[in-house]
């Protein structure tokens, strides 16, 4: 295939179609896209494509680059010569040929005709479409054979060489979702799952874990069944969110034995029930018990920061200057290797470790005590209720981003955000002890606004019991080039 030639996707706005322009983005230095307005029933597919695309040029900016002009071709008069249940409101059935009367006969015929001729006009010598032979519901104009015939036809008939590529054709819906994986990570999963269509019925008022439709017509369970065995619902969460409380972290012991640790979260694993080992991971997050004073172990290539939680002063003497650790939310940061000795008082001593694998993971670290730092640039308290105190806290995350993590210490905060790639916002109230991870396989634009309101009336209570609320927020970044992580 030439990597430089330009193709043109038959993009409809559906799962397939979608999955086959990122496909194509992935392959050629010049992508555009075609959609036909046949009067399908469904039409709401033609709403979702325009902002699949959009998603696409804002959440992968190297595709955006490649992705040219978009056109949907009026094609009302394949609903005047059929009676398909897809361009009429007929019932969803089989007929007598075995056939679904979802069949709208010769579409694929006139689709990949019609994109033939618009290809020939903008020099673009690929047609890629989503038709598959594997998971679909028995068209003939979707088999291999029609589409290679077609091939001939168009080459024939237009004089010049014309590749029709399908690469679907022989993968099930589960091995599209894992295609999906492989060409954008879970970004490329959750703009698909959200943005794209597939009931034949139009519905988009329901959410289900594999996207949006009525859950019941042809389309919509194929879809289901194809993310079930990609991602069953007991495997990996489809969000990017985890959530965490340290009354449920399983305390392991100090290597030095001076002591218990709980681990919130790693990049190797969230469970914290279950214990991670200490070599396996590039980043920890872990609340350290330091029940009495000693040396600390050595972690090589490890760098590490220590914020006091409860029970100060820590007293750490590195090289014979000691730093104190007083009042809460204090903290040091120094190299693994160095030799740092720890004295405290008679009571435990609790403080939050971070651990990062040097030239693997940075982090910045946040302390936020009562109401969060405002950035009055983002700030859009004028559109909260008066007695809110809201901030808006930005650049929390980058392209490099590989997680981030809230962790509330003392009283409750409502944390609100909305990652980049979907405007929907999203919200949760943390109590003292509780936090969460938020992070994405691809790393971009992680969280584009973070909003913390420490003062909503029903968690003044909540708040008013024991210290000030305070909270940490960290961010996690690879020490890597990231922008290698779009294109694979
Ligand atoms: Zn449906």
């Amino acid at each position: 295939m030439n990597q430089h030639a330009g193709a043109l996707v038959l993009f409809s706005g559906g799962q397939d179609s979608a999955t086959c322009l990122a496909w194509a983005l992935d392959r050629f230095e010049r992508v555009e896209t075609i959609g036909f307005d046949y009067g399908q029933r469904h039409r709401i597919e033609l709403e979702c494509r325009t902002q699949v695309l959009q998603s696409l040029r804002e959440r992968f900016p190297a595709w955006d680059a490649k992705l040219g002009e978009d056109r949907v071709l009026d094609l009302a008069v394949l609903g005047e010569i059929s009676s398909s249940a897809l361009t009429s409101q007929r019932a969803i059935e089989f007929d007598v040929n075995g056939l679904p009367n979802t069949f709208v006969p010769g579409r694929n015929l006139l689709f990949l005709t019609l994109a033939g001729a618009l290809a020939y006009r903008r020099g673009l010598s690929v047609l890629v479409g989503g038709m598959c032979e594997t998971d679909y519901s028995g068209y003939p104009d979707c088999r291999d054979d029609t589409l290679k015939a077609q091939q001939v036809t168009l080459s024939l008939g237009l004089d010049t060489r014309v590749v029709i590529e399908t690469p679907l054709m022989w993968l099930d819906k589960a091995a599209t979702w894992a295609m999906t994986e492989r060409l954008g990570g879970d970004a490329l999963v959750e703009l698909i799952r959200l943005d794209t269509h597939s009931c034949y019925l139009g519905d988009r008022s329901r959410l289900h874990a594999w996207g949006y439709g009525c859950g019941g017509c042809p389309a919509c369970s194929l879809r289901k069944a194809g993310w079930e065995r990609y991602r069953p619902s007991n495997a990996r969460p489809s969000h990017p969110i985890q959530r965490f409380a340290l009354a449920d972290a399983m305390p392991e012991p100090w290597k030095n034995g001076d002591g218990v640790t709980r681990t919130l979260a790693t990049d190797r694993c969230v469970d914290t029930t279950i214990a991670a080992a200490d070599s396996d991971w590039d980043w920890r997050i872990s609340v350290a018990d330091i029940e009495t004073g000693g040396p600390f172990s050595p972690f090589e290539q490890v760098d590490r920061t220590l914020i006091l939680l409860h029970g100060g002063p820590l007293i750490l003497n590195r090289s014979g200057a000691p730093i104190t650790l007083t009042d809460a939310g204090e903290r040091i940061s120094f190299e693994g290797e160095e030799a740092v000795d720890a004295q405290i008082a008679a009571t435990t001593v609790q403080a939050l470790n971070l651990m990062t694998r040097r030239g693997q993971v940075g982090s910045t670290v946040r302390v936020i005590h009562g109401a969060p730092l405002a950035d009055p640039a983002q700030d859009n308290r004028a559109s909260r209720p008066p007695d809110h105190h809201w901030a808006s806290l930005t650049t929390l995350t980058t392209a490099a981003t590989v997680a981030f993590v809230a962790f509330v210490v003392a009283g409750s905060y409502r944390i609100e955000w909305s990652a980049g790639y979907s405007a929907q916002k999203q919200f949760l109230i943390l109590r003292a002890g509780e936090g969460i991870v938020l992070r994405e396989a691809s790393g971009i634009g992680l969280v584009s606004a973070l909003e913390i309101d420490v003062d909503t009336p029903s968690l003044r209570s909540d708040s008013a019991v024991g210290s000030q609320p305070w909270l940490i927020l960290i961010t996690l970044e690879s020490s890597h080039d990231s922008s290698a992580t779009i294109a694979h």
